[in-house]
């Protein structure tokens, strides 16, 4: 109705692609119920930003990002710009130097807002909530599957109850009751890795805190991909927490706009005519997100095995035309010419994945990458670099059952070309897991459509923040 035209939600995304997509994605869906939306960003992300087909619902505000205050270089505004792994941390504590902004902007700009919802690494935000006598959610951006696993690994670290890096162990209370090695366990609690696992412990202390002083989550899931894993998240850290995803299917008409994310490198309506000319379910199509580069000899290596396998392709390599023409395998793109494609740079993912002439999906298992692929109903094989991305890649392969595996146990370094054609042809050509693949394309549609479950826990959330807002009206 009228009235709730008035109340403003607060979105403040973490600058980094992988986590701005998706909160673009909730701004529209929440736009589209009638809900005034304040996003607020840095210079640099608020002009991509505008640059997209914005609902007059959703306002952009920005705050100066103090780079220069932590060493980073100028105009470093988003994570993937961070040069080194060390200046990592100075990116988080520049973040952490946006609280007086932040609140500055909600005072002087807001009218009623009704709740913040928040990036999981601005654990700050709780406190700003309860200045404003507003709720803070938080918004995670990846499965609740992983979300358990990464509490459970946290709590009783049972990786330090094995004698070595190959004997498997179960994460208490998880269920499923799938077991694993530290060597697939995300990276930063590699035994080895004193230094980084401590930072990161830090990291997952405060995000631990700020998941149980905050009022709630929202999951960009759905309740039928995971029900158990989304009860046991509930359960386990006693909050509230809407799936409402995939927030992907929000903007079908618009996920062609620049909001999606940088500009593709390619011209999109070429890359799609020519999967127009190729069969139904017939590309191979490979990216691993918008921030891993692959070593050089690794990229030779996928290269010459997508040639080997023989079928379409649609791969994607990041960094710029120059080094990636070095790096590709000598006279590849003029052996596999009109079969496969080699995008230098941005892929139009979204559309390149929903074209019925793609029939399988390489993915680095970054939840977006792998909800995205879950909706448009395609097998894949998983290929997890980092962070949290060996726990998604367990949730389609052991789970869901609609991923291979590619990761080579054994030598734990260049996966070789072989690997790469064994995997990829054993995706397109499974039956069976294509089927399954193709069912929870379909159940993820129905959540979102009108009466689904992720429509209805945007519905009821909605709710929970009106009636919140009731009582504690200022
Ligand atoms: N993406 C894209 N084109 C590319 C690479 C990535 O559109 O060339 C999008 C992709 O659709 C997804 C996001 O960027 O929405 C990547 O997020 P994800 O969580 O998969 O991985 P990350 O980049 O955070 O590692």
């Amino acid at each position: 109705g009228e009235s709730e035209q008035r109340h403003n939600v607060v979105l403040f995304p973490f600058m980094a692609q992988g986590h701005m997509i998706p909160m673009l994605d909730i701004a529209r869906m929440l736009a589209d119920h009638r809900l005034a939306v304040t996003l607020v960003t840095t210079p640099l992300n608020a002009v991509r930003i505008r640059a997209a087909a914005w609902s007059p619902r959703v306002r952009v505000l920005e705050m100066e990002f103090p780079c220069a205050e932590v060493g980073l270089p100028k105009g470093c505004e988003s994570f993937e710009d961070v040069p080194s792994y060390d200046l990592m941390s100075n990116f988080l504590r520049a973040t952490e130097m946006l609280r007086e902004p932040f609140e500055k902007l909600i005072r002087q700009e807001v009218e009623n807002p009704l709740c913040i919802i928040s990036d999981t690494f601005f654990w700050w935000t709780v406190e700003t909530g309860k200045v404003f006598g507003i709720p803070r959610l938080v918004f995670h951006g990846t499965s609740c599957f992983s979300l358990c696993c990464l509490r459970c690994i946290r709590e009783h670290k049972p990786h330090n109850n094995v004698g070595s890096d190959a004997e498997p162990f179960l994460l208490p209370g998880l269920p499923g009751e799938l077991t694993f090695t530290r060597t697939q366990l995300p990276e930063f609690w590699k035994v080895n890795v004193e230094l980084m696992a401590s930072g990161f412990d830090r990291v997952f202390e405060v995000m631990r805190r700020a998941d149980v002083q905050s009022y709630g989550t929202l999951v960009n899931s759905f309740n039928e991909l995971e029900p158990e894993y989304v009860d046991h998240y509930k359960n386990m850290e006693g909050t509230k927490a809407w799936p409402i995803g995939p927030v992907s299917l929000c903007n079908r008409d618009q996920i062609d706009k620049a909001a999606r994310g940088k500009k593709a490198s390619v011209d999109k309506s070429a890359c799609l005519r020519w999967l127009d000319t190729q069969k139904p379910e017939s590309v191979v199509y490979v990216c691993f997100g918008s921030t891993h580069k692959l070593a050089p000899t690794q990229l030779t290596e996928i290269g010459l095995g997508l040639e080997a396998s023989g079928l379409p392709f649609i791969w994607v390599v990041r960094g710029d035309t120059e080094q990636v023409d070095q790096w590709l395998p000598k006279g590849f793109e003029e052996r596999v010419k009109g079969r496969g494609m080699v995008i230098k740079g941005w892929a139009p993912q979204i559309l390149i994945l929903s074209h019925p002439a793609t029939g399988g999906f390489v993915t680095h298992c970054g939840w977006n990458s792998t909800l995205e692929g879950l909706t448009a109903g395609l097998p894949m094989v998983s290929w997890p670099l980092y962070a949290e991305q060996p726990l998604n890649a367990r949730l389609v392969v052991d789970v869901l059952k609609v991923a291979v595996a590619i990761v080579d146990k054994e030598t734990q370094g260049v996966v070789p070309k072989e690997a790469v054609e064994r995997a990829v042809s054993e995706m397109m050509g499974n039956g069976e897991m294509r089927g399954r693949a193709r069912e929870l394309g379909e159940m993820a549609r129905r959540a979102v459509e009108d009466g689904g479950s992720s429509h209805m826990n945007l519905t009821l959330f909605i709710q929970d923040m009106i009636t919140y807002k009731k009582p504690h009206a200022m």
